[in-house]
C-alpha cells in the first residue's frame, strides 16, 4: 500500500527543493522523492495526497526537551534571576506536588504539542522516563527517553547508580521500534564524580545513549574551577564534600569518562577553543538550546564554532518551563538571528544561513542522536517521518525561497500533518492517537494546583 503526498514544494534538506513535489510513503519508508507527475508514473495504484501550497519537510527532531516538565509552563517565570531558586522550585513541584499521572499527562501535553509542531523525534531527558516513555508511545513519537540520575554526595554513589539501574531494566521492557532510553547523569553539579563514572561505563558496557547538561552556567564554571558559589554553598550546606577539580565543564567530564561514551551535551554555553576541540575529537554532540539559554541569562553558546569544529549538533527546545512553547523553527530562526548578532567574539562573522539551520534541526538533531542513516531527511529508503507546513498563510506569502519562508516567516501553528514512521500522527486539526479534550481538562487541573501550591 503506497500513498502519494504531494504539495507545491518539497525540501528534502539533503537536496535542493524541488517545485510540484512529492514523496510516495510505503509502510514506515520512503519509497520515493520526486516530483508529482513522476511520481504517479512510478506508482500509478497509489492514493494521492495533495496539500497545494504548502512545504514538505524531514520530521523535525527536537534534540533536548523535558517532556514531563510541560505543566510547568510559565511556572517559574519569578525565580528566572536565580538558577538556583528556579532548579529548586521545579524540584519541589516535581517530586512533592505531581503524582505519577500528572507527570505523564504533562508528558503527553508536551508530546502533543511537539506532533502539532511538525517534531516527529525528541532526546527527552526524565526524572519520570516511565510516564514520558509511555507518553511518547500513547501520541505515537519516536523518541529516547535518558532516564535521568542525580547524587552529588560520593558517599551515595554506589546507591544511587543501582537505583539507576533498576530503573532502566524496567525502561527495557517499555522499548519499541520507536521509542528507546538511554541515561542520563543530569550535571556536573548534581552528580559527584565517582557516579559520573559509574553511570559511563554502564552506557558503554549496555550500549547505551547518555545525554547530559553541561557548560550551562556560569555558576557551574566557578563550582568546577573555583570551589564557590551559589553551588559550592549549596554543596557545603547540606555538608556534601566537593573536591575542586580545577578544571573546565567540559575536562571534567573528560576526567570521570563521560566523553569517552559520545555523549550528547544539551547547552555548552561556557566553553572555550580547548574544550570545543575536546568535544569534536572526542565525537561528542550538542544539543543547542539557544531560547531556554536566553530566557534563564545563561549566554550564548558558540554555535558557529561547534559547526566549524565538525561537532554533530541539534537543536532543543529544553523544558517549556524554560522557553515558553516548543517550536523549531522559532529555535532555528532564533539560533540564525543570533548567531548574526555579533554581540560575543564567538559569533562575530556568521555566515549561517536558513539552510543551515533548517538542517540542524533535521539533519543535525539525526546526527547528534545517532540516527542519521535513518531520518533527518527525505530520501528513498529512509523511515518516513516528515511534516507538512503550509505555506499560504498572511504572514508568508509570497514565497520566493520555501526554505526561507519557513524559516523566516513560519511557526509551528503552520504545521498541518505530521507522520511518524509512516503513520498519520497529527492530521485535520487533531493529534490522532491520544484524546486531547481529555488532557486539555487535566493539564489546566494541574496547573491550578500548582498555583495554588505556589501561592501557599
Ligand atoms: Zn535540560
Amino acid at each position: 500500500m503506497t500513498t502519494i503526498y504531494s504539495a507545491q514544494w518539497i525540501v528534502p534538506v539533503s537536496s535542493a527543493p524541488l517545485a510540484e513535489g512529492g514523496i510516495a510513503v510505503s509502510d514506515d519508508r520512503i519509497a520515493a522523492v520526486g516530483t508529482r507527475e513522476t511520481l504517479r508514473q512510478q506508482f500509478p495504484g497509489a492514493e494521492l495526497r495533495d496539500f497545494g501550497p504548502a512545504a514538505i519537510i524531514p520530521g523535525l527532531i527536537n534534540s533536548h526537551s523535558h517532556l514531563e516538565l510541560t505543566a510547568m509552563r510559565g511556572y517559574l517565570e519569578n525565580e528566572e534571576h536565580d538558577f538556583f531558586a528556579w532548579l529548586k522550585k521545579l524540584t519541589i513541584a516535581r517530586l512533592e506536588r505531581m503524582t505519577a499521572d500528572d507527570l505523564n499527562v504533562s508528558a503527553q501535553w508536551g508530546a502533543c504539542e511537539a506532533a502539532r509542531a511538525g517534531v516527529t523525534c525528541v532526546a527527552d531527558a526524565s526524572d519520570a522516563a516511565v510516564e514520558s516513555m509511555n507518553a511518547l508511545r500513547a501520541v505515537r513519537l519516536r523518541g529516547i527517553v535518558f532516564q535521568e540520575s542525580f547524587g552529588p554526595d560520593p558517599r551515595l554513589a554506589q546507591e544511587n547508580f543501582a537505583k539507576l539501574q533498576a530503573k532502566v531494566t524496567r525502561l527495557r521492557e517499555l522499548e519499541t521500534a520507536l521509542v528507546k532510553c538511554g541515561v542520563s547523569p543530569h550535571a556536573p553539579y548534581t552528580v559527584c564524580g565517582p557516579q559520573l563514572e559509574l553511570i559511563a561505563r554502564f552506557a558503554l558496557l549496555e550500549e547505551l545513549p547518555l545525554m547530559m547538561h553541561a557548560a550551562e552556567t556560569l555558576m557551574e564554571v566557578a563550582l568546577l574551577s573555583e570551589g564557590r558559589g551559589a553551588f559550592a554553598d549549596g554543596l557545603k550546606s547540606r555538608g556534601i564534600e566537593w573536591q575542586t577539580p580545577s578544571a573546565s565543564p567540559i575536562q571534567y567530564l573528560k576526567q570521570h569518562g563521560i566523553l569517552a561514551t559520545k555523549p550528547l551535551l544539551a547547552h555548552c554555553i561556557h566553553v572555550d577553543g580547548a574544550d570545543i576541540e575536546t568535544l569534536g575529537e572526542t565525537g561528542s554532540k550538542i544539543a543547542h538550546c539557544p531560547k531556554s539559554n536566553s530566557k534563564l541569562r545563561h549566554g550564548v553558546a558558540p554555535l558557529t564554532k561547534f559547526l566549524e569544529q565538525g561537532i554533530a549538533t541539534g537543536l532543543g527546545s529544553d523544558s517549556v518551563a524554560s522557553n515558553n512553547v516548543c517550536d523549531l523553527f522559532g529555535e532555528a530562526r532564533y539560533a540564525l538571528l543570533l548567531s548574526r548578532s555579533g554581540s560575543e567574539w564567538k559569533n562575530l562573522d556568521s555566515d549561517l544561513s536558513a539552510h543551515d539551520v533548517l538542517q540542524l534541526a533535521t539533519r543535525g538533531g539525526a546526527s547528534a542522536l545517532g540516527i542519521s542513516e535513518e531520518l533527518g531527511a527525505l530520501q528513498e529508503g529512509m523511515q518516513a517521518d516528515f511534516a507538512i507546513v503550509s505555506l499560504n498563510g498572511t504572514h508568508q506569502l509570497p514565497v520566493y525561497d520555501p526554505v526561507s519562508t519557513l524559516i523566516f516567516s513560519s511557526s509551528a501553528r503552520d504545521v498541518v500533518l505530521t507522520v511518524v514512521a509512516g503513520r498519520e500522527v497529527y492530521c485535520d486539526g487533531r493529534v490522532t492517537n491520544v484524546d486531547e479534550d481529555r488532557l486539555r481538562a487535566r493539564i489546566k487541573e494541574i496547573g491550578q494546583k500548582l498555583a495554588a501550591d505556589g501561592r501557599r
